[in-house]
């Protein structure tokens, strides 16, 4: 699907009236019913996890026309473009796709080629900097509200995530929600079961953090979460190097 062109919309004059800590005690229809005054200044940028679509279906169910964004790296799975059609087809929605700067990515694919990212760290910081992080923060620069589905039990460098907080992103200051940030991985499947909330098949078949294919495996169990990422790198990891750039921001969140 083409990228979908985004009009930035008027500004609002919101960020510094936003009472965080009320905002940290919200439940979270509560937090997309007030995200929803920022208007086209807010989206739910979601790479389809379990937290997104669930985020996704609360807002259709309180009739909230929240834009949902996603970054198309073009290696996703086959399942994750399928879980995207179904999502649009479901809640009559069209969600907005960034995809990677195509002369960027043919340079970068040019100098090292398709699976740089076995090559060594940098390589793979590279890589999702083209084809994740560029994007992204191009979707950001069309809003001043960002909803995103971390929880803190996704990894131990998600610990701290709060529900709400101001986070800056290329020198320009941003809201950042995480909706389900106190949720546990029961609170998820309970809200998913009980209004048969569309998610990636993968899941199944072991995968618990879904990204590129290759990128993203199955884990063991007793394994963190976010194992299955770049597990090539697992031996020399620190839980840091578990986040492909999008969420480091010194924010905790
Ligand atoms: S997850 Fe892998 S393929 Fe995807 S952007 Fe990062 S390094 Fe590249």
């Amino acid at each position: 699907m083409e990228e979908h062109s985004t009009e930035i919309a008027e500004k609002p004059d919101l960020l510094a009236s936003a009472d965080l800590d009320a905002l940290n005690s919200a439940a979270p229809e509560a937090l997309l019913e007030w995200a929803h005054q920022y208007g086209k200044r807010a989206a739910i940028v979601t790479s389809f996890q379990k937290s997104g679509c669930i985020m996704i279906d609360m807002a259709h169910r309180a009739g909230l026309t929240l834009r949902i964004v996603t970054v198309d790296t073009l290696r996703l799975h086959r399942e994750t473009y399928e879980l995207m059609d179904r999502i649009e087809q479901r809640y009559g929605i069209s969600i907005e796709r960034f995809t990677p700067d195509p002369e960027r990515l043919r340079q970068m694919l040019a100098q090292h080629g398709e699976f740089l990212f076995f090559d060594s760290r940098p390589k793979q910081e590279h890589c999702c900097w083209i084809r994740k992080v560029e994007p992204n923060n191009r979707a950001l620069q069309t809003l001043d509200l960002w909803i995103t589905g971390l929880r803190r039990d996704q990894s131990p460098h998600r610990i701290a995530a709060s529900k709400a907080a101001l986070v800056q992103r290329e020198n320009r200051p941003l809201l950042k929600l995480a909706p389900l940030a106190d949720w546990t991985e029961e609170q998820v499947s309970a809200y998913i079961a009980a209004h048969d909330v569309p998610i990636s098949p993968l899941y199944d078949q072991g995968y618990t953090s879904i990204g590129c294919m290759i990128c993203t495996t199955p884990i063991k169990p007793g394994e963190d979460k976010r194992a299955g990422r770049w597990r090539w790198f697992n031996q020399y990891e620190d839980d840091h190097k578990k986040e492909c750039g999008i969420h480091i921001d010194g924010s905790g969140i």
